[in-house]
C-alpha cells in the first residue's frame, strides 16, 4: 500500500536524500531524513510518510547544507561535504491536494539567494521510492497529474481558441493559462470538466510576499506568472461562464486566479457579469478567489448571484496577516467584516489558508483561526502549503524566536474536534457536495 496519500507503515525511516552541485540527487545512508518545523529540526515520524504523489517536483537548494538524523548517536548532523564532495539540501513540491507535515531540513549558508516561490517539503529515499511527510487533504481528482493528457488538451485548446476568435478571455486562457503556465483549471476548462477560471484583475490593493502574479526588484524572487494586460468585458466573461456551466460535469466559475490582481476591485464589471450569467443559466457555482478586502461590493456580488466566496488568509492573528499582505486601503477588519457579510447571505465560505508548520501549529494561531471559524461559522479550510523560501517568511513574520508547533497532526486534530462542521480539504466544492454540508 503507499498510493492515494496514505501512510505507510515503516519500520526504519527513509534515508537522507541530498544533492550534488549539478542538482543530481542521492541518498546518504549513513543518515536518516529529518524534517523542519519553524526554526526547529525535527525528526520525522515514520508513520507520517506517504509515497512522493505523481506530479510532484524535486528541487536543489543551493548553497544549503543538508540535515539528515544519525540514529546511532541519535543527533542531528548538518552535512557540509560527501566522500569529498560539497552537498547541497533536497526538497519536494508536492502534487496538489497533499499537505506537507514537515518542511525540508536544511541550513542556508550566509549567502544563500533567496528560494523561488514553491513550498519545500521534507524528502527520504528508501526502497527505490521517494517518502515525504504528508497527507492527501481532498480526493477530487480535478488536479491530479494522471488526468490531464496533454495532446487532448491542445487540440481541444486550438480548437476552441477557433471556436471564440474575438473573446479576449477565452484567447487570453488558452494562450497564456494553458498552453503556457499548464494551470490545471485552465486545462480542465478545455476538457470541458469541473472548475474554470475567470481572471479579469490587473491590480491589486495588497502587496503579499508570496504573490505568485507580481513581485517587486527588492524581493528577488521571481513571479512564477505574469498578470493578464487586459480587462474583459462583461460580455467576454458571461459568454465564458454560460458555455462552462452549461456543459461541464459539477461546473464551478471562479474568479480570482493565479494570472491576475485582485479581482473584488473589479466590483461592478463583475457584479454585470455575475447577474448576466444567472440570468442565462442556474447551473454550477459562480466562486469568488479573493483577499475579501471590499464587504461592500461582495454584498452587491451576492445580490447579482455569486454562490461561494475562498479568502487568502495566512494567518488569523491581524499582525502576521499585515506582515505577509501588506494591505493597502484594507485592513483585517475588512476580511472579517466579509466573512461575516457571506454568512449574513447564507453562502459557502471557504478558507484558503497558507500553511506553515512553525506559525500554523502554534496555540495562538490555532486558537485565532478557531475564534474565527466560530464566529463566522466558515465552512471550509483550503489546505494550501505556502509557496515561499521559508527563512525568508520566519525572518519576516518574525517567529524565529518561537518553540515548535503542536505538528500538523495535532493541528488537524484539534480543528476537527473543536469545529466539526468545517470541512478539510483542498478544492472549491461543487455544488453538489455544499448541498451535502450546506442547504442551498
Ligand atoms: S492578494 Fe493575490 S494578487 Fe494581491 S498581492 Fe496577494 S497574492 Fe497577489
Amino acid at each position: 500500500m503507499g498510493k492515494l496519500g496514505y501512510s505507510v507503515a515503516m519500520k526504519q525511516l527513509p534515508y537522507l536524500l541530498a544533492s550534488d552541485a549539478e542538482g543530481n540527487l542521492f541518498e546518504i545512508p549513513e543518515l536518516r531524513m529529518a524534517g523542519m518545523n519553524g526554526p526547529h529540526i525535527e525528526k520525522i515520524a515514520s508513520s507520517d510518510l506517504i509515497e512522493l504523489p505523481y506530479g510532484s517536483n524535486l528541487y536543489h537548494l543551493p548553497k544549503r547544507y543538508p540535515v539528515g538524523f544519525d540514529p546511532k548517536k541519535n543527533t542531528f548532523v548538518t552535512l557540509t561535504e560527501y566522500k569529498g564532495e560539497a552537498v547541497f539540501a533536497a526538497a519536494a513540491f508536492m502534487a496538489p491536494a497533499y499537505l506537507q507535515k514537515s518542511r525540508s531540513a536544511f541550513k542556508a549558508q550566509t549567502d544563500a539567494p533567496r528560494l523561488p516561490l514553491f513550498s519545500y517539503t521534507a524528502v527520504g529515499w528508501m526502497n527505490d521510492q521517494f517518502y515525504v511527510p504528508a497527507i492527501r487533504t481532498d480526493k477530487d481528482p480535478r488536479q491530479d497529474l494522471i488526468h490531464f493528457d496533454c495532446e487532448l488538451i491542445e487540440e481541444k485548446a486550438l480548437a476552441m481558441s477557433k471556436q471564440f476568435p474575438k473573446n479576449r478571455l477565452i484567447q487570453h486562457i488558452i494562450e497564456k493559462c494553458v498552453l503556457t503556465y499548464g494551470c490545471p483549471a485552465a486545462r480542465n476548462m478545455v476538457l470541458e470538466r469541473w472548475e474554470a477560471p475567470a481572471p479579469s484583475s490587473q491590480s491589486c490593493n495588497a502587496s503579499c510576499l508570496g504573490c505568485i502574479s507580481f513581485q517587486n526588484a527588492e524581493s528577488c524572487v521571481p513571479a512564477t506568472q505574469n498578470r493578464l494586460d487586459f480587462t474583459p468585458s462583461a460580455e467576454e466573461i458571461i459568454e465564458l461562464g454560460v458555455l462552462h456551466l452549461e456543459r461541464a460535469p459539477r461546473p464551478i466559475y471562479s474568479f480570482g486566479q493565479g494570472c491576475e490582481g485582485e479581482p473584488i476591485l473589479n466590483g461592478e464589471l463583475l457584479e454585470e457579469a455575475i447577474g448576466g450569467i444567472r440570468k442565462r443559466t442556474q447551473k454550477g457555482i459562480i466562486n469568488l478567489n479573493s483577499n475579501a478586502s471590499r464587504p461592500d461590493t461582495l454584498e452587491k456580488l451576492y445580490q447579482a448571484g455569486l454562490d461561494s466566496i475562498r479568502v487568502s488568509l495566512n494567518s488569523a492573528q491581524k499582525e502576521y496577516y499585515h506582515k505577509y499582505y501588506r494591505p493597502r486601503g484594507y485592513g483585517f477588519e475588512d476580511v472579517c467584516q466579509s466573512l461575516q457579510v457571506t454568512r449574513d447571505f447564507n453562502k459557502w465560505s471557504s478558507l484558503n489558508y497558507l500553511i506553515f508548520p512553525g506559525l500554523t501549529d502554534q496555540k495562538a494561531e490555532w486558537q485565532a483561526l478557531d475564534t474565527l471559524l466560530k464566529a463566522y461559522k466558515v465552512n471550509m479550510i483550503q489546505t494550501r502549503n505556502l509557496n515561499i523560501d521559508p527563512d525568508w517568511y520566519i525572518e519576516e513574520m518574525g517567529i524565529g524566536g518561537q518553540e515548535p508547533g503542536m505538528g500538523i497532526n495535532q493541528w488537524i486534530t484539534q480543528v476537527k474536534s473543536s469545529t466539526p462542521w468545517v470541512k478539510l480539504g483542498y478544492f472549491n466544492p461543487p455544488k453538489e457536495e455544499m448541498q451535502q454540508q450546506f442547504y442551498l
